[in-house]
């Protein structure tokens, strides 16, 4: 019988509810009648405008330029007019300026035919990649380029591509890797070929043994050298600790990253980008959201122009059944809580979920009783509870001293706390605080 591994240290069991939406294949949301397209989609500095207000674009052209090492460029996703520039708030709390673009009322949308690629270089691919815009989709919006360029003097043992998607509700990389298995499988192949790793591996949670099928089918046939390991359901293997850990037994120390310890992880909508990008000469101008939870009238797995807005598609899928207990952009565990339905669709957009909140949740606050749950839950090796009193008591450099900056604000603690304590919103403050 096959070993399922995952991580060993805490890690959490939530109701994944994606039964919601692992059933609906991927519809195409229609275009807006007005896109919001920020120049701030990714980690790093902000674009640098190309346009301005009154300026006609073209689908895919760049219209911001990045403006450091980390940072990546933004193109329109349709052909339009920019009627405006403006600043808006993201869901993430960023306030960036977005361009405004009317689409073209009469054929808006790009035509990007496949072109040959095989004969690139590595180092051309890289560049296109670049040229493209592409960043990590899972949420993280870490400019995929930068990702890719393995230092002189380093070398990759493994590729690891994360097809976990553990966040509760999200359905879209599940998805993805069923209906464009192939595309998702050239674009690992194209990452192997920039990287030159020994060994490719998708790990994929057992929740999802059709996507597992589904890729050992079209890997045999094509003769691609990709291992498909499944794992236990536990969140959060999804972040690349964790997934090392689980896929490959390594550990990643304080402060470093998967190349310290020969690794490159990407995960299922980025292998996917990668193969638009450099397959068909695409920029990343639109992703697959998953519309679900409780209150959605309907659950939905959309392909999204970037730069919808969020009513577009809450629209979409019928509106809500009765209002929610809160709207959430992401996952449940790490997403960000939203009020503002005008807000855009961006690069790291992966979910946008109507929650009604569990009974358990409605519970008042309570002083800690000293359980201990926190710290078993904690995938870091953290102590929550500690953490939590020193940050409320300002102690920021005795917590910055316990290594509160390992937090990877995952939510495990938060979860488990029977005292319903906001500790994950105390890690992200005492974070914030404790870096001034
Ligand atoms: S949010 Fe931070 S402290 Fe809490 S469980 Fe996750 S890593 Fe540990
Ligand atoms: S889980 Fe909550 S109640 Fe238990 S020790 Fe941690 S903070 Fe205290």
């Amino acid at each position: 019988m096959e070993r399922i591994p995952t991580f060993r240290k805490g890690g959490v069991h939530p109701n994944d509810k994606k039964v919601l939406s692992n059933g609906m294949a991927i519809e195409r949301l229609p275009v807006p009648a007005e896109l919001i397209v920020p120049l701030s989609q990714h980690l790093g500095a902000p674009a640098t405008p190309l346009k301005q207000k009154g300026d006609t674009v073209v689908a895919g052209e760049k219209i911001g330029q990045a403006s450091s090492f980390i940072s990546a460029d933004i193109h329109s996703p349709v052909h339009g007019t920019i009627a405006d520039i403006k600043k808006v708030t993201l869901a993430n709390s960023v306030v960036t300026e977005a361009f405004v673009i009317v689409p073209n009322a009469e054929n808006p949308l790009g035509n990007w035919p496949e072109q040959p690629y095989d004969s690139l270089s590595a180092q051309e691919m890289l560049a296109i990649i670049k040229d493209m815009g592409v960043v990590g989709t899972g949420g993280a919006t870490f400019p995929t380029h930068v990702k890719l360029a393995v230092p002189k003097g380093k070398s990759v043992e493994a590729l690891v591509v994360n097809g976990v998607e553990c966040e509760p509700y999200l359905t879209a990389d599940h998805r993805l890797m069923l209906e464009q298995t192939d595309l998702v499988l050239r674009g690992i192949m194209i990452v192997a070929k920039i990287t030159q790793p020994k060994r490719i591996i998708i790990g994929v949670e057992n929740n999802k043994k059709d996507a597992i099928e589904t890729l050992r089918q079209v890997i045999a046939s094509n003769s691609y050298p990709i291992t498909v390991t499944p794992l236990k359901v536990k969140y959060p293997q999804g972040d690349e600790k964790q997934l090392l850990k689980a896929t490959i037994n390594r550990e990643i120390p304080s402060g470093k990253l998967p190349l310290d310890v020969g690794a490159v992880v990407l995960n299922i909508g980025t292998s996917f980008a990668i193969y638009e990008a450099v397959a068909l000469r695409k920029p990343l101008v639109e992703r697959v959201v998953t519309v679900s939870g409780e209150a959605m009238s309907t659950k939905r797995n959309l392909r999204v122009l970037l730069g919808s807005k969020v009513a577009d598609l809450i629209a979409f899928a019928g509106g809500v059944s009765h209002e929610p207990d809160k709207y959430i952009s992401g996952g449940p565990m790490m997403g960000f809580a939203f009020h503002d339905d005008q807000i855009p669709v961006i690069k790291g957009t992966s979910g946008i979920l109507a929650l009604d909140n569990e009974p358990a949740m409605k519970a008042p606050q309570t002083p800690c009783i000293s359980c201990g749950r926190c710290v078993a839950a904690c995938p870091m090796g953290l102590q929550p509870t500690k953490l939590f009193r020193l940050i409320d008591n300002r102690m920021y450099a005795e917590a910055m001293g316990m290594n509160l900056m390992d937090c990877k604000e995952c939510g495990c603690c938060s979860y488990s706390c029977p005292a319903h304590l906001p500790l994950v919103h105390g890690m992200k403050l005492g974070k914030r605080l404790g870096r001034k």
